[in-house]
This record gives C-alpha cells, structure tokens and sequence, in this order.
C-alpha cells in the first residue's frame, strides 16, 4: 500500500491551510487552491518572480527566499510580493559614461550605503550584494558586473534595505556600462551576432521555439559550456 502523504499545517496570507510536507511555498500556494497569475515565472529559480517573505514558527526573524525553491515547513507564515515598487530611472546608455559620474547622477540613493550587510543577507542567489554596491560607490564597474552577474532582480535586497537603495537597477546599470564601454570585445560573439542576422540559425530557433518543454530542458541541462 502507498504510503499516506504527511501534511503540515502552514498560514497562506494569513489563512491556515494543510499542504503536502515538502512541497516549495509555490506548490503549497497551488495545492492551496491559489491560482497564481502574479509571482509567478520560470519555477526555477532564474527569472526572479517569486519573491516571498516567511516567518518560520519559533523564530522571529522574517526572512526572504523564492517560492519556487524555499520548501515549506510546520506552522511557517508565508506572504508573497510579486512585485517591490521600485524608482527607476529612464537612461540612455549612448549618452552615459561607464564611471562613477553616471550613478551619482542617475543613482544618487547609491551613496547613502551604510555598509550592513542586510543586502546580502536577504539575496536567494547568495550574491555579495554589499560588495556590488561598494564595487559602483569606487568606481569598479567590471567587479560590480561581474559580483552581480546571477542577479534575478527579484527585490528582496531592496525591500530591506535601511537606504532605500534599489541594488538590482544599479548591478543591471553597472553591468550594460561595463558591456558596451569597458568589457574586451569578442571577435567571436560579433561573428555570431551577424550569423544569427544574416538568418544563419532561423531554422534551429524555430524548432527551439516549437519543441515540447521536457525535452527542451532534456537539452538546456545537457549542454556544453565552453569558458574560454
Ligand atoms: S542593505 Fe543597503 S545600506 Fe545595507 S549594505 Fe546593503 S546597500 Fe548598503
Ligand atoms: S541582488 Fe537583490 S534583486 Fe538580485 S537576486 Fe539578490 S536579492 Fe534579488
């Protein structure tokens, strides 16, 4: 005989609901009945969608995670945000420079960074976010692109952050400024980029395009890396 599946008893927005031991809080919310059309992206922990903050039971620390990843647990508060308003500046990046000059005028909040580590603490990818955004105060633009390169923008930094600085629109200014002015240009990748105009892989994109989920992630998971 199958064994009974445990259930454990978790609060969904403040109500309680009994939900399936270890599920994520994203299979939790759907057994729950919630059909979510918000919070919601890849389900697996790339796109950022899913920022969720938790209370577990005992602990008075509210903490952050995505809902896709961070498993349920007994008595657990859980409350999603699908999004954190967040002031965003409109830039153009022909008319920037990649140096420090740029945030002081676009990310001024940048400044006001007291070093407390809350940042880092509250990122699901494990990012030194601190360290980003000291790397843009001096000036570094190739270390804060390269410290920020996993960010999914998912604001839980933000939402904690005692100097109401958006880190993730800085990480993603820094890392265009370092693409197009600072980083080696790469006379493969220009080469690709005009194969793929010239129309040299429509066909293969359109059978990606067309291909059943499984056996795309069959292929994603398989492939080959090459760092050079
Ligand atoms: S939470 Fe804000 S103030 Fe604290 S280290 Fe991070 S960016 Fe700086
Ligand atoms: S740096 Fe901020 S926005 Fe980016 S993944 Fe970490 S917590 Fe989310």
């Amino acid at each position: 005989m199958a064994e009974k599946q445990k259930m454990i008893k978790v609060y969904l927005t403040g109500e309680l609901f009994e939900v399936p031991e270890g599920s994520t809080i994203m299979m939790a919310l759907e057994y729950a009945g919630f059909q979510l059309k918000q919070g919601i992206g890849c389900r697996e922990g790339y796109c950022g969608a899913c920022a969720t903050v938790y209370r577990e039971k005992g602990d008075y620390k509210l903490k952050g995670g995505l809902a896709c990843q961070t498993v349920v647990s007994e008595g657990m508060a859980i409350t999603q945000i699908p999004s954190v308003p967040a002031e965003k500046p409109v830039y153009d990046l022909n008319d920037l420079t990649p140096d420090v000059g740029t945030f002081t005028k676009l990310f001024p909040s940048v400044f006001r960074c007291v070093s407390c580590n809350t940042c880092t603490k509250a990122c699901p990818q494990d990012i030194e976010v601190m360290d980003y955004i000291q790397a843009i105060i001096r000036g570094d633009l190739a270390k804060a692109a390269d410290i920020s390169f996993d960010c999914i923008r998912c604001g839980l930094c933000a939402m904690r952050c005692p100097a109401e600085i958006v880190q993730y629109d800085n990480a993603t200014l820094a890392r265009r400024l370092y693409g197009k002015y600072l980083a080696k240009k790469s006379p493969e990748l220009e080469k690709r980029i005009e194969e793929i105009k010239e129309g040299k892989y429509d066909k293969d994109i359109k059978e990606l395009k067309e291909m059943p989920h499984d056996e795309l992630s069959k292929i994603y998971y398989k492939r080959e890396i090459k760092i050079s």
